[in-house]
């Protein structure tokens, strides 16, 4: 998979640095909708921002990249969507709709149907009978022909759904073409291949061979590099045939909106292979794509009501949770909405898996290669806008070379592209709602007010849609709140370490504990390492690497729970 792409040719010179007190708004608000940041060139030379904006100028002048915009034209967006109910879409039973937007732009999509309680109850019923009549008694090998397919219909429409979760959620199309959904459609691949096995898969007091067998070599103390990663949550027993474990019944699956498709299939794929019935509650602020996955269903032939999809607000999500006919919740998103919805959940006796905000500590030391680990620093924090729970947001970077890292960050930040989601040379997309630009921008000057120094690229933001530049902050305390809250943009707090033992100390000082990097040569030390942080994915000289064989998932604030390989089916099976 593909985060910010290296760097085209020779990186551009340095830019001088911004006045710490320049605000996000002050870094060109004149600039065109679709126009680039200040853009690398391979001579050497960055683009120069127009005269009128503030701000000191990249040196050189050179061309720029010529606007390569993906097609609109592949999509049909509909003026309005239906609730997909029992197979078909219909409306909200009181007719109530909400309009959804291009972040981008804030040129409105299309209106959608709002789920209110009576419409959860008919979903909730139309699962319930899918499961009793059709889904829960089929042959895994049966539910698997489904989950190929519609993995295969995700891949022959992919260039469809990359272009409608750009239009719909403002990220980059490289992004959503590379990683978004390629990955939604290994996801269903990967637990299509688990729904004939799952008597294999060591749950439900299989014996047999232990966990190093078969997805890819999960282990306490392991070190996710890349695919086939680990985990430090075992799944009980082995990999010998066991009793075939059973389905929960109904799944209610709320997502949130910064990876739409890919959140829904990390929900939907191990949900149906193991045997249960889905309701999705997509976010507010980003349901086109699941709408156009339901479509999917249908044209995968799903039997009705297996995969229900309410759109709708926080209420339809709660009236989902609070429903007694879901058998298990699973939820992504904020870790103040989780809590909420565990102490929902509590004395129900509903299954619950959390998946929640994270603090992640991005560690460098100094024997690491300093341009490998600015590549990683980079994808670590800027890819997906920094929208990424598991988002490297704290640069723990060893003191002696504290400064080379920060300079060769600040030159390659100025060769990344801010602008036109859709334009296959962007590198920075929007952000997805105002209220999100918001909270970045109230996080960013908290940050400046409690003394750190704040730096952008020379960068033009475009004059509609909601927008924020990449921003590196240095001089942070681990008291500040930037250093401490999920800031959730592309914002990223540069601390210092002078010895291992601190780095994880430094580390180790937040109440999440989703995911963390290591970079070093030394193999030793990135076991010594991955042994003391406290994070559910430790990622060793690379970053935000993702596989569907691979479990992910937190400790503490982070949540609960696995998502991805075995350890995925075991949320979703009675064992
Ligand atoms: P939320 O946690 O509010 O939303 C996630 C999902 O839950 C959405 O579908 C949302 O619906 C739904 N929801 C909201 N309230 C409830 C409720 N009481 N019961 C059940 N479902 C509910 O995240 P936001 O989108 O509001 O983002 C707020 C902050 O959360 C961000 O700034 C970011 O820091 C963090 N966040 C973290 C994510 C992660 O993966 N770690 C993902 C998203 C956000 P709706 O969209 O309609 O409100």
């Amino acid at each position: 998979m593909t985060g910010i792409r290296a760097s085209r040719g020779q990186s551009a010179r340095p830019p001088d640095e911004v006045a710490p007190a320049q605000s996000a708004d002050v870094v060109g608000q004149r600039g065109q909708r679709g126009e680039a940041a200040a853009s690398p060139s391979p001579g050497g030379t960055a683009a120069r921002p127009p005269d009128d904006v503030a701000g000191p100028r990249p040196a050189g002048r050179g061309w720029d990249y010529a606007p390569a915009p993906e097609s609109r034209e592949i999509v049909t967006i509909a003026a309005e969507y239906g609730l997909f109910l029992d197979g078909t879409f219909s409306p909200a039973a009181d007719g109530r709709e909400f309009p959804t937007i291009n972040p981008a732009t804030e040129e409105p999509l299309a209106r959608v149907a709002l789920a209110g309680p009576a419409d959860v109850d008919r979903a909730v019923a139309a699962a319930r009978q899918a499961y009793e009549q059709v889904w829960g008694s089929m042959p895994g090998a049966e539910r698997a022909k489904y989950l190929y397919r519609i993995a295969r219909i995700l891949q022959e429409r992919a260039r469809e759904f990359a272009v409608l979760e750009s239009l719909d959620n403002g990220k980059p199309i490289r992004e959503s073409r590379d990683v978004d959904v390629p990955l939604a459609a290994a996801h269903f691949f990967y637990y299509a291949g688990w729904a004939d096995k799952l008597e294999y898969a060591g749950i439900g007091g299989a014996s047999g061979a232990g966990m190093t067998g078969g997805d890819g070599g999960a282990s306490r103390t392991g070190v996710a590099g890349g695919t086939g990663g680990a985990s430090r949550t075992g799944v009980a027993g082995g990999t010998g045939r066991g009793m075939a474990p059973r389905p929960l019944g109904v799944a209610g699956q709320v997502i949130p909106w910064n990876f739409p498709l890919l959140m829904a299939a990390w929900k939907l794929a191990p949900a149906l292979a193991t045997g249960n019935t889905c309701v999705l509650k997509p976010a507010e602020t980003t349901p086109l794509t699941a709408l156009l996955l339901a479509e999917v269903c249908q044209q995968a032939d799903l039997p009705p009501g297996v995969v229900n999809v309410l759109t709708g607000a926080g209420q339809t999500g709660s009236a989902l949770v609070g429903h007694p006919g879901v058998n298990k919740i699973a939820f992504t998103g904020s870790t103040e909405v989780g809590k909420e919805i565990s102490r929902a959940v509590a004395g129900t006796g509903k299954r619950l898996t959390l998946e929640l905000g994270g603090k992640a500590a991005n560690v460098v030391f100094d024997d690491a290669p300093v341009d490998q680990a600015v590549e990683g620093i980079v994808n670590g924090i800027f890819f997906n806008q920094g929208h990424v729970c598991c988002a490297g947001s704290r640069l723990l970077v060893q003191e002696s070379v504290a400064d080379i890292v920060v300079e060769r960050l600040r030159e390659r930040l100025a060769t990344l592209r801010l602008g036109d989601p859709l334009d296959k040379n962007t590198d920075i997309g929007a952000i997805n709602s105002r209220e999100q630009l918001d909270k970045i921008s109230a996080l960013s000057a908290i940050g400046e007010a409690e003394g750190a120094q704040r730096w952008s690229p020379p960068c033009r933001l475009p004059e509609r849609g909601y927008w924020f530049p990449p921003t590196v902050f240095t001089g942070v305390s681990q008291s500040y709140r930037i250093a401490r809250e999920e800031i959730f943009g592309p914002v990223l707090s540069v601390l210092t370490f002078r010895t291992p033992e601190e780095a994880v100390t430094k580390a180790n000082n937040t109440p999440y504990g989703l995911s963390a990097g290591v970079w070093t040569e030394k193999g030793s030390r990135i076991l010594w390492m991955a042994q003391r942080l406290r994070a559910g994915v430790v990622w060793a000289n690379t970053y935000n690497r993702f596989d569907p064989a691979s479990p992910f998932g937190g400790y503490r604030e982070s949540g609960f729970g696995r998502e991805g390989g075995r350890h995925g089916l075991a949320a979703y099976l009675d064992a």
